[in-house]
C-alpha cells in the first residue's frame, strides 16, 4: 500500500498539516524498517502500513495513525524512541511506547496468569491513552490475518490469546467490524474442523440468500422512496463466522433456521425516520411475531443501537431487516472512536468539521475507564483477585438501567440495587435503605435487567453501609466502598 493509498482510505480526508505528520512518519518507519522482512516473507513496513490502515479507516487523526506507523520501531529497529521523540515530539513518543510496552509479556505461570497479566497492561495503557489499545487491536488483526506463516504452537497461542483478551476489549469499546474479523481469525486456527464445516454450510446457501436479497432491497428501495424518506443507503450484510457458529449450534446445524445469515441494512437520516421506516417495512412485509427488536430506546450492552425486525420477504422466505441512522452505524463499525467524534460536536456539520481537523481524544468522555483508574489508585490494584474482579466489572456481559430523571447507568449482569447506589454516589450507597424497580418495591439483593428503571431511598440518619451486603454485591467497586466505608466506621470487615 502506497502513502496515497493510505491516506485516501479516511472518508473526510486529513488536511494539509496533518497529511504532512503522517507522511514524515511514513518514511521515518519506511527507512527503519528497510531491512527487516515479516515471517510471511512481506517487507516488514507492510504490517506498519497495514495497521495504520486499520486505524484511518477508523477516521483516527494524524497522531494516533503517525503513532501506529512507528508503533515497532524501538522495538524492532536500531533507533530508540529518543529520536522519536525529537522527531515527531512528545505525545506520539508517549503513544509508541506505551505501545511497546504492551507488546513485552510474561510467559511463566499459567495460561489465566498470562491472560490476566495481558489484561491488566492492557487497562493500565488504557487508563494513560486509549489510544494505545486502539493502535494494539489494529496491530493485532494484521498479525490474526498473516497468522498462517507463524508456526503451529504460536498460531495457537496467538489465536487463543486474540479470543481471550483482544475480542473483549474490541467489544468493550463496541468496536463491531474488528471484533468480527479477530473472532473469526481465531476461530479458525482454534477449531478448524467446526471453522471448515461452517464455511461449507455457509457457502452452499449464501448464493441463494443474496439473490432474493437483492430482490427485496429492489422492492424497499421503491417503497420508502413512496414515502419521501431519504435512503442513505441500503446493503446487505453477510453474518460473521464465528456468530454463525454459535447461532448454528443452538440449531442442530440447520442453515435454514438461521433468518440473518445475510441481513438488509437501511441507513436513514434520523431518529423518527428509522420507526417511520420500520412501519413501511411491516406495510410491505408481515413480520415474525416477536422478532422485532428495539435496541434504540433499549441499546445493547456494549452501546449498539439499531432496529432489528424479521419478516417474510420476497418468495415467502425469511429475512432479517436492520434500521439505524447514520450515526448509529458509524458507532456500531467503529465503536468508542466514532463516541468520541460525535460526543465533541452536537451536529452532523460540527462532526465534519471536527474530523476534517482531527480531534484529540477526551478521556472524560471513558467514564469506565476513568472509574476503574480512581479505583485502581484506591485500592493499589496489587493482587490478582483485583484483575479477575475487574475482569467481571467491564468485561462481564453490561447492562443499561435508568434513574428516575431517565440517565442511563450501565451494570454488569447480575448487579443489584446496592451495585447502582454506589454507581451514582458512594454517599448515596451507604445511605441506602430500600430500592424500587420499575416503581415496585424490591430486596437489596434483587438482581436487575436490562432497561429497569431504578430508584433507590436514602435516608439522611444512616451513615453507614450494612456488612451483609457484602455477601451479595457483584461489582468490585461496590464491594470496595462497603468495606472502606465500615472500615471507617469502626466496624472490623473480614
Ligand atoms: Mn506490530
Amino acid at each position: 500500500m502506497t502513502l496515497k493509498e493510505l491516506l485516501s482510505l479516511r472518508k473526510v480526508p486529513y488536511n494539509e498539516k496533518q497529511t504532512e505528520r503522517i507522511t514524515r512518519a511514513f518514511e521515518f518507519a519506511k527507512k527503519a524498517h528497510a531491512s527487516q522482512k515479516r515471517k510471511s516473507g512481506e517487507k516488514y513496513f507492510t504490517h506498519c502500513v497495514e495497521t495504520a490502515s486499520t486505524l484511518v479507516k477508523m477516521g483516527l487523526g494524524s497522531i494516533t495513525v503517525s503513532s501506529a506507523l512507528l508503533h515497532d520501531v524501538p522495538e524492532d529497529t536500531d533507533v530508540p524512541l529518543k529520536q522519536i521523540e525529537k522527531e515527531f515530539g512528545q505525545e506520539i513518543a508517549f503513544i509508541v511506547a506505551g505501545v511497546t510496552k504492551l507488546g513485552k509479556v510474561r510467559l511463566k505461570g499459567s495460561l489465566e496468569e498470562y491472560y490476566l497479566d495481558n489484561l491488566r497492561k492492557m487497562f493500565l495503557a488504557m487508563a494513560a491513552d486509549i489510544r494505545v489499545v486502539l493502535i494494539k487491536l489494529a496491530d493485532r488483526l494484521h498479525n490474526m490475518r498473516t497468522l498462517y506463516a507463524l508456526p503451529e504452537d504460536k498460531q495457537q497461542r496467538i489465536a487463543k490469546e486474540t479470543m481471550e483478551v483482544f475480542v473483549p476489549i474490541a467489544n468493550r469499546f463496541g468496536i463491531g467490524e474488528i471484533k468480527g474479523e479477530l473472532e473469526d481469525l481465531a476461530f479458525k486456527y482454534l477449531d478448524r474442523k467446526n471453522y471448515e464445516k461452517v464455511k461449507k454450510i455457509e457457502s452452499e446457501e449464501f448464493k441463494n440468500r443474496v439473490r432474493y436479497i437483492k430482490c427485496a432491497i429492489k422492492e424497499l428501495k421503491k417503497e420508502i422512496k413512496k414515502e419521501n424518506i431519504k435512503v442513505l443507503d441500503i446493503h446487505g450484510r453477510a453474518k460473521h463466522q464465528y456468530r454463525l457458529y454459535l447461532k448454528l449450534r443452538k440449531y442442530d446445524m440447520d442453515i435454514s433456521k438461521i433468518y440473518d445469515l445475510v441481513a438488509i441494512r437501511i441507513l436513514v437520516p434520523t431518529v423518527a425516520s428509522c420507526y417511520e421506516t420500520l412501519g413501511i417495512v411491516h406495510k410491505k412485509y408481515k413480520p415474525l411475531i416477536g422478532r422485532i427488536k428495539d435496541y434504540i430506546s433499549l441499546p445493547r450492552p456494549n452501546g449498539y443501537k439499531s432496529l432489528h425486525t424479521t419478516v417474510f420477504g420476497p418468495e415467502g422466505k425469511i429475512i432479517e431487516i436492520q434500521i439505524r441512522t447514520q450515526r448509529m452505524h458509524d458507532e456500531a463499525e467503529y465503536g468508542i472512536a466514532a463516541h468520541w467524534i460525535y460526543s465533541q460536536g452536537s451536529t452532523w456539520k460540527d462532526f465534519l468539521f471536527l474530523r476534517r481537523n482531527g480531534y484529540n481524544i477526551p478521556k472524560e468522555e471513558l467514564q469506565w475507564v476513568e472509574q476503574m483508574k480512581q479505583w485502581h489508585t484506591e485500592t493499589g490494584g496489587r493482587s490478582d483477585e483485583f484483575w479477575r474482579s475487574l475482569k467481571i466489572d467491564f468485561f462481564k456481559n453490561h447492562i443499561f438501567v435508568f434513574t428516575p430523571k431517565g440517565d442511563v447507568i450501565d451494570l454488569p449482569e447480575s448487579a443489584t440495587p446496592i451495585d447502582f447506589a454506589y454507581r451514582i454516589h458512594s454517599e448515596v450507597g451507604n445511605r441506602t435503605t430500600g430500592a424500587k424497580v420499575n416503581r415496585k418495591m424490591v430486596s437489596l439483593d434483587y438482581t436487575v435487567r436490562n432497561g429497569d428503571l431504578i430508584e433507590v431511598m436514602v435516608s439522611k440518619e444512616k451513615k453507614l453501609p450494612n456488612r451483609d451486603w457484602l455477601n451479595f454485591v457483584k461489582t468490585a467497586y461496590a464491594r470496595s466502598k462497603i468495606k472502606g466505608a465500615l472500615k471507617k466506621g469502626g466496624i472490623t470487615v473480614v
